[in-house]
């Protein structure tokens, strides 16, 4: 919660309920005059396998993650066009967003969603038994339509992770933002300032980033912990830049 009282959330309209044609239902129920909150950012993204591992990446280690990056990333939907791949991210603003939120959404397994909370968005999601190389079964995947964050902390964390500064309304920026005095390339994973053969700019003088991005970059290049990984930080930069095929 921010010092005016207003919330933001982060959502995204995964690739099951774009390739279901579910966009405008999810966007409906997420309406000012449904939930009482506001647009402050959207954008359709290709997302990148650094990306969707970022996202989740408190789920790292646990038997569903391998399979919920794929899924986010638009594998799984649309195996064979990869040019379909996309989510919808957005960015709400209001009294409560994050709790508005995560109701209308509701509970992240869809079976349980069909059972205790019929009406919300995740009940027409589907859950996916999965099978290992061998064929014997090796758990489930829970498609249920949209990402919510869970906590205020998770949505600033996830804001900061899918836009930048530029993508969210002057008005509803709610967190520190710099002019970028330097240039930042990256290069095989590593973070540099001088541009090498190969390299791509991240951010360039005159560029507005979001000052928990540069800090965490100075960091880096001094060698010393951030409080970010630099995937955390460049994801971002590199968001629709090209084509991901697998
Ligand atoms: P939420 O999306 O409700 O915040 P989590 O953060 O726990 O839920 O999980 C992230 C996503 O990973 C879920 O939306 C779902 O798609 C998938 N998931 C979560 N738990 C499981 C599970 N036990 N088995 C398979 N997939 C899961
Ligand atoms: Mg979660």
């Amino acid at each position: 919660m921010t010092q005016d009282g207003i919330d933001q959330t982060f959502v995204l309209i995964k690739p099951d309920a774009l390739s279901l044609s579910l966009t405008g239902y999810v966007l409906s129920q997420l309406s000012e005059f449904h939930a009482g909150l506001r647009f402050a950012g959207a954008k359709i993204v290709h997302v990148t396998r650094m990306l969707a591992e970022e996202h989740y990446a408190e789920h790292k280690g646990k038997p569903f993650f391998p399979a919920v990056v794929e899924y986010l990333m638009g594998c799984v939907h649309y195996p064979d066009s990869p040019d379909k791949r996309r989510v919808i991210a957005l960015a709400y603003s209001g009294p409560g967003a994050v709790t508005t939120v995560r109701k209308i959404a509701g509970p992240t397994s869809p079976h349980v969603a069909r059972d205790t909370a019929p009406g919300t968005i995740r009940a027409l999601g589907t859950i996916v038994p999965l099978k290992d190389a061998a064929g014997n079964p090796a758990g489930e995947r829970m498609d249920n339509l949209v990402h919510a964050s869970s906590s205020p902390s998770d949505a600033q964390r996830e804001i900061n992770l899918w836009f930048i500064p530029s993508d969210i309304m002057p008005a509803m920026r709610q967190y520190a933002t710099e002019v970028c005095d330097d240039y930042y390339y990256l290069k095989d994973g590593n973070l540099s300032m001088t541009r090498e053969p190969g390299s791509i700019c991240i951010l360039a003088p005159g560029q507005m980033a979001w000052k928990s991005d540069v800090e965490a970059m100075q960091k880096i290049l001094q060698g010393e912990p951030a409080h970010c990984t630099l995937d955390a930080v460049v994801a971002k930069y590199l968001i629709n830049e090209k084509l991901e095929t697998s």
